[in-house]
């Protein structure tokens, strides 16, 4: 058993610390939101005084904050998770983040001779709860090695991308992937609805052919050839749209910051915002359809 100090008990963090405690641990957990700590002490965990209080009596500290803002901001300063952290301490990150703050706050732990990985996910609330999440991991073969058994109480499939800030750098390309064949295969339904061929028959021939992809057999964004998808249920998230534009944003800082040119990604970053914009920030991702359809 290890003692846990875990910050940030949302939509996320909230059920990921649960399974910590399932599986033995003690697990301190701190949340500006006193309904999640009070979330938190009911699934058997324990209040944090304070971050530093919390993180002080850790062998390991788990972050899930919405943004690199909240990220650097508690990893940071006098009182933050680094100058509190216990020697010998790991810190795991889980937050999707923009990957150059994700390497500096790494290179601030190495300096003070701190092990972290950053551990974006995927899998959502659904995956969270049940204990399936996939954690796409950075940092070096020790730090991955401490980290792992930790993450495997939260998630099923945990895979080691490389050094400092690759996780992120993976979870945001798959994302960008995502984002541009969710509106491909939504443009290429649209147009056959207007040229009057029928949706399953598009999705019977696509799904066998050169058009497949996940957004088409698993995530079909028109309702009838996937029932498990959401277009089934009008579009009630699943992934929300804000957060596909949020990752797509992620995406194209780092292709700025790297100089890797994405025009798709731009385009699908643009028509994400507008969509979102439209009070559609709450929807699933797929609903981008009826965008594309000007409904
Ligand atoms: P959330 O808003 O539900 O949870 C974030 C929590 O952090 C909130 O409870 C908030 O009160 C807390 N917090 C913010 N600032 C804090 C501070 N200074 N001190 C302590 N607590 C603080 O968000 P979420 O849906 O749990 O997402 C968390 C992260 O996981 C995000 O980076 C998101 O992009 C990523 N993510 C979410 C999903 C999903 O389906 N929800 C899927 C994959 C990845």
């Amino acid at each position: 058993m290890s003692t846990i100090a875990f910050i940030g008990l949302g939509n996320m963090g909230g059920p990921m610390a649960a399974n910590l405690i399932k599986a033995g641990h003690r697990v301190i957990g701190t949340d500006l939101a006193p309904a999640a700590v009070e979330r938190h002490v009911a699934a058997g965990g324990v209040a944090g005084a304070s971050i530093a209080a919390a993180v002080a009596e850790a062998d390991v500290v788990v972050t899930m904050l919405p943004s690199g803002r909240e990220v650097k901001a508690l990893y940071g300063g006098a009182q933050g998770i680094i100058a509190s952290a216990k020697a010998g301490a790991i810190l795991i990150d889980s937050s999707t983040i923009d990957v150059d703050s994700a390497r500096a706050v790494a290179t601030d732990a190495a300096a003070r001779g701190l092990a972290m990985i950053d551990a974006p996910v995927s899998g959502g609330v659904g995956g969270a709860t049940a204990g399936t999440l996939t954690f796409m991991c950075g940092g070096d073969d020790a730090a991955f090695a401490r980290a792992k058994p930790y993450l495997e109480a939260m998630g099923k499939t945990i895979v080691h991308a490389g050094g400092p800030g690759n996780g992120q750098a993976a979870k945001i390309c798959n994302n960008m992937i995502l984002g541009i064949t969710m509106i491909a295969t939504s443009e290429a339904f649209v147009l056959a609805e207007k040229l009057g061929l029928d949706a399953q028959k598009l999705f019977d021939i696509a799904s066998k052919s050169s058009g497949q992809s996940w957004s088409l057999t698993t995530y079909c964004p028109v309702p009838g050839p996937v029932p498990t998808s959401p277009a089934n249920r009008s579009y009630q998230a699943g992934f929300t749209a804000a957060m596909m534009l949020k990752d797509l944003k992620l995406a194209q800082d780092a292709a700025r910051s790297a100089g890797a040119v994405t025009p798709l990604g731009a385009e699908a970053t643009a028509l994400y915002g507008l969509y979102a914009a439209q009070g559609e920030a709450s929807t699933d991702f797929s609903g981008i359809v009826n965008f594309l359809r000007g409904k």
